[in-house]
């Protein structure tokens, strides 16, 4: 678990001051004001022509629901209808 350099409790967030890193907690980077390299985010972002691989209500991962059998919100209906469909039915549809 990292440690907030400024105050010592658990640190969610890195930030990358002229080249050096550093993590902080949602209050001190806040306090800071620190900005965040925009770019390393966007990198984790799924690419955007790709089909959703998350519920967008949820944030449940595609896929998830076949392993717990369960869907994490109704969304997920919407979002994963051709994979549930196709586990309905066999999965012999396509
Ligand atoms: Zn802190
Ligand atoms: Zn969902």
């Amino acid at each position: 678990m990292r440690l907030c350099a400024e105050c010592g409790r658990p640190a969610s967030l890195r930030s990358v001051r002229s080249g050096e890193e550093s993590w902080l907690c949602p209050r001190c980077a806040d306090r800071l004001a620190v900005v965040f390299p925009i770019g390393s985010f966007l990198a984790s972002l799924p690419e955007p022509e790709r089909p959703p691989s998350a519920c967008p209500g949820c944030g449940m991962p595609q896929g998830e629901w076949r392993r717990t059998g369960l869907v994490g919100c109704p969304v997920c209906y919407e979002a994963f209808r051709e994979e549930l469909f196709a586990a309905a039915t066999g999965g012999a549809a396509s």
